[in-house]
């Protein structure tokens, strides 16, 4: 029995001709994917050729920041890591954040807007504690069914130099926390061997995940992406690791990008970009010749950190692709692979897609391809998730 039928649609899977074709969910699931399906279902939604897309990934997102939703607060942050980080945490109580209801209210847009699924990082330090994972997983509670929340547990504020911070995180995981966070190993906390035998250490004893944020440039950066890799091989970790911002990346040399790409492929170990700032972003085409997963994410909204964001991320993946000059259609593709099936990778979810037997996680929108959905950033017109309905023409369905 076939619970929602979408006529006429031109689902998207990269690399494969883009077709028009009904959709039949069932159960949650893809039922059925062809021209003209002899069914019949009790709620059916004509979308008059529109393209369908897998539900967004958002990889890399803070919703424990996040004042989405509150009143206009002009950014303090000022433009050095050390004075944002300060004034993100001296802010947080008189600004009543981390707050279940802004995460909410921010997860409400990302779902109107066709994602699926959420990656965020969590503060993780001895004033918060964890604070925030309570508050967000009561956000991502209200929102079950419609978006599905990973946690990081983070060390935004640092992690060898911040006394109580690892046993903090080691309470986060143990609290089933999926994935753990770092911050700059080099940069930050100045001893990045020290950082990262932690980071995998916990990992392992915990079966975690592991999400470091990177915004080391240069070399060094470099270098450190090397660290993670040796660590990610030598603990057979594959797939579980990945490197959030890689600013380095985008300005190495071609030669040494090529290596580093093909060393990541090799290793299993992802990147992650939010073309954030005047920072290069991760180059999406060398990722892709390469094999290297990439992913993207919407990082900080209307938060602490940045004035900016609106949780849509299609524009984000725009903004990537802009950003990395991406121009013919298979070009912009990558982009919209990376903000789909290459988050999905990264996150390490089964049942993916729109081939039949997957997740009924998807949305459509009006463009005659893929890659001016990409330019264009059309109203979603649609949001489907796990087979129900849950946006209409940008409006979350309560
Ligand atoms: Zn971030």
């Amino acid at each position: 029995m076939t619970d929602l039928l979408l006529r006429n649609g031109r689902p998207w899977t990269p690399g494969l001709p883009l077709d028009l074709a009904d959709i039949a969910i069932t159960d949650g699931r893809i039922a059925a994917v062809g021209p003209d399906l002899d069914l019949e279902a009790p709620q059916v939604i004509d979308l008059e050729g529109a393209i369908v897309l897998p539900g967004l990934v958002d990889a890399h997102c803070h919703l424990d920041k996040t004042m989405f939703g509150g009143p206009w607060t002009p950014n303090t942050g000022g433009r050095t890591l050390e004075g944002r980080i300060r004034n993100g945490e001296g802010r947080r109580a008189e600004l009543g954040i981390p707050s279940a209801d802004y995460a909410a209210n921010l997860l409400r847009a990302m779902v109107a807007a066709g994602t699926s699924f959420v990656r965020s990082h969590i503060d993780i330090d001895p004033e918060v504690g964890l604070g925030g994972v309570a508050a967000v997983r009561e956000a991502a509670a209200r929102l079950a069914g419609r978006v599905d929340v990973e946690l990081v547990a983070f060390p935004q504020g640092g992690l060898l130099t911040r006394p109580g911070v690892p046993a903090l995180l080691e309470a986060a995981l143990a609290d089933g926390v999926g994935t753990v966070g770092g911050l700059d190993p080099a940069g930050f906390d100045r001893d990045p061997a020290g950082q990262l035998d932690l980071l995998f250490d916990l990992a392992e004893r915990h079966g975690a995940k592991i999400d470091v944020h990177l915004h080391d440039q240069g070399l060094l950066g470099a270098w450190e992406y090397e660290l993670i890799i040796e660590r990610t091989k030598a603990l057979g970790m594959a797939g579980r690791v990945a490197i959030s911002h890689a600013y380095a990346m985008g300005g190495l040399e071609p030669d040494h990008q090529r290596r580093i790409a093909e060393a990541l492929a090799d290793a299993g170990v992802a990147m992650i970009t939010c073309a954030v700032g005047g920072a290069p972003v991760v180059p999406v085409r060398l990722m892709a010749e390469t094999g290297a997963r990439l992913a993207i994410g919407n990082d900080g909204i209307r938060d602490l950190w940045t004035p900016y964001g609106d949780g849509d991320m299609l524009r984000r993946i725009n903004q990537v692709s802009f950003r990395d000059r991406l121009m013919s259609d298979p070009e912009i593709e990558l982009a919209l692979a990376a903000g789909t099936h290459g988050g999905a990778a990264v996150l390490g979810l089964d049942g993916y897609g729109l081939a039949v037997g997957c997740n009924a996680d998807l949305f459509a929108v009006t463009a005659s391809a893929p890659a001016e959905a990409v330019v264009s950033v059309p109203p979603r017109r649609l949001v489907v998730k796990r087979g129900a309905v849950v946006a209409h023409d940008g409006v979350f369905t309560d």
